[in-house]
């Protein structure tokens, strides 16, 4: 569903991504693990339409990420990807079922009605149905988190994009979380994740890829990765971090 194809992006003179190849297939779950600043969160806003490669071929579903020319395609893109930020920016004067309902209503034209019901259903599946008529200001920041999870499946994306989504939560609240996200994951939602749970990729993905200096140096499954792969630099790097 999803390839990246000899990628390369730079920001003015930096090179960020020189030469990124992933592919991800329908249902599957990719970790992007690496050092800070290696590129993982540019991968990302390539694959949404967030920032485009000078060079390279993106491809979603069928679609031409790379060559999107207006930014209503790149808007008809993002109703297809979501993205789960490590901010999770609700908006604080609508109730955590009105923030769900928003987009699907004011974007994909859903009827009122129609949208409740199929938020009150995601409530159910991030375990938050008690908090419908919350604000996001009396939520925990995992809660708010799941919040933000439901926002982004209400879109009924094919694909839904994580960046570092835990990082900014209190240790108690990010067990939550993951643990909604490996629901999904074993729901069979395509998945890609930037991720510094290391437990977590290893237990959730079918393909871990790590990245340095705008490369993936390796890629493979979570034990090659974890496990197997005598690479000096990923050793320290997951052994620094598990
Ligand atoms: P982290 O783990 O810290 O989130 P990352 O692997 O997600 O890091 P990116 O955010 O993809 O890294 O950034 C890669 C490089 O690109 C960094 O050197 C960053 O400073 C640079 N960069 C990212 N966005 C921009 C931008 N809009 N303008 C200029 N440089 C940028
Ligand atoms: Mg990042």
């Amino acid at each position: 569903i999803v390839r990246l194809e000899d990628v390369h992006l730079s920001f003015g003179q930096t090179e960020v991504l020189r030469g990124i190849d992933l592919t991800v297939d329908r249902g599957n779950a990719v970790s992007i693990i690496g050092p800070s600043g290696s590129g993982k969160s540019t991968i990302l806003r390539c694959i949404n339409a967030l920032v485009t490669p000078q060079r390279g071929r993106i491809t979603v579903g069928g679609t031409r990420v790379d060559q999107l020319a207006t930014e209503s395609e790149r808007i008809a893109l993002r109703k297809r990807v979501g993205i789960v930020f490590q901010q999770y920016n609700l908006f604080p004067h609508l109730t955590v079922l009105d923030n769900i309902v928003l987009a699907p209503t004011r974007i994909l034209g859903v009827a009122q009605g129609e949208a409740e019901k199929l938020a009150r259903e995601l409530l159910e599946k991030v375990r938050l149905s008690e908090k419908a008529g919350a604000y996001p200001g009396q939520l925990s920041g995992g809660q708010q988190q799941r919040v933000a999870i439901a926002r982004a499946l209400a879109m009924r994306p094919e694909l839904v994009l994580f960046d570092e989504v835990t990082s900014a939560l209190d240790p108690e609240t990010v067990g939550e979380v993951l643990a909604v996200i490996r629901d999904l994951i074993r729901d069979g939602m395509t998945s890609i994740l930037v991720t510094h749970e290391m437990r977590f990729a290893e237990e959730i993905s079918d393909t871990v890829v790590f990245t340095e200096n705008g490369r993936i140096v390796a890629q493979g499954s979570p034990d090659e990765i974890f496990h197997t792969f005598d690479n000096p630099r990923i050793r320290q790097f997951v052994g620094g971090l598990s």
